[in-house]
């Protein structure tokens, strides 16, 4: 890889890393406050309606989490752009992050993290009233153990996990790492792509700022791809690398340009 293009990705990816520390504090607010809020009394004395204005409080504060993962997402891809030769291309980055008529990934975390801590709480609500009425328990009672078990959700770091599409169950803080990276990394090699398009280019090279740590990404380090069908020879296409698994999550693997066809 030209050492230029490794020094503009290493920059790229420590500020990508900036990036994902904004968003674990903010992601850490969102769970300080709820917890808090969840042990408030305010919202374990009442029925029905103060766990409705829990529950709405909860969506609030991993809303506004949410915009703090957007900005910085937005702030990604014109940090990549700029280091790939393409700043006119942010938006056009953001918007394939972000599509307009789908669920950005910002988004698709507060939904997540919302039901999945609102289903916590509304499990242990409904394990208490069967137990209490089962015992034939008092109401002062009953509050004194729906407290005690909304706490004990309140502290389980279970609730507070994030649940991709794929199933696969993210601590926060790797969960952040990885959306950020992946963005940089995305949002570089479609701004690279773009550019050399635009440019009537046919190849592109396939490198990373490292040695790669992955065996699908080690095969295609350094390989020369087409960038779509056209072009001579058994040469793949990114698609194929694509499809091969390189651009996974968390992969390191960059686009750059080349002088002619490979050889
Ligand atoms: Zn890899």
């Amino acid at each position: 890889m030209a050492n230029e293009a490794r020094k503009r990705i290493r920059k790229l990816l420590r500020k990508t890393e900036r990036s994902a520390a904004r968003i674990m504090s903010a992601q850490d607010a969102a769970r300080e406050h709820i917890v808090a809020e969840i042990l408030n009394p305010r919202y374990t004395r009442g029925g029905g309606a103060s766990r409705t204005a829990l529950y709405r409080e909860i969506v609030s504060t991993y809303g506004k989490a949410a915009r703090v993962m957007d900005g910085e997402m937005y702030g990604i891809c014109r940090e990549a752009a700029e280091a790939a030769s393409n700043k006119a291309a942010t938006r056009t980055l953001y918007e394939i992050i972000s599509p307009a008529n789908g669920e950005n990934p910002a988004a698709a975390w507060a939904r997540n993290m919302s039901e999945a801590t609102i289903s916590a709480l509304r499990n242990e609500f409904i394990e208490t009233a069967r137990e209490a009425a089962q015992k034939g328990m008092a109401k002062r009672y009953i509050q004194g153990l729906l407290r005690r078990r909304w706490n004990e959700a309140a502290m389980d770091a279970q609730n507070f996990q994030f649940v991709d599409r794929a199933g696969r169950h993210w601590n926060q803080d790797a969960y952040a790492r990885m959306l950020t990276r992946t963005t940089a990394q995305r949002a570089y090699n479609e701004a690279v792509l773009d550019r050399l398009a635009a440019d009537g280019q046919m190849y592109v090279r396939i490198t990373s700022p490292g040695v790669p740590d992955c065996a699908i990404c080690k095969q295609w380090n350094n390989l020369v791809v087409r960038i779509t069908e056209d072009g001579e020879g058994p040469v793949p296409t990114v698609a194929d690398a694509t499809e091969a698994g390189v651009f996974h999550p968390n992969c390191l693997c960059f686009l750059e340009a080349v002088d002619g066809a490979p050889r």
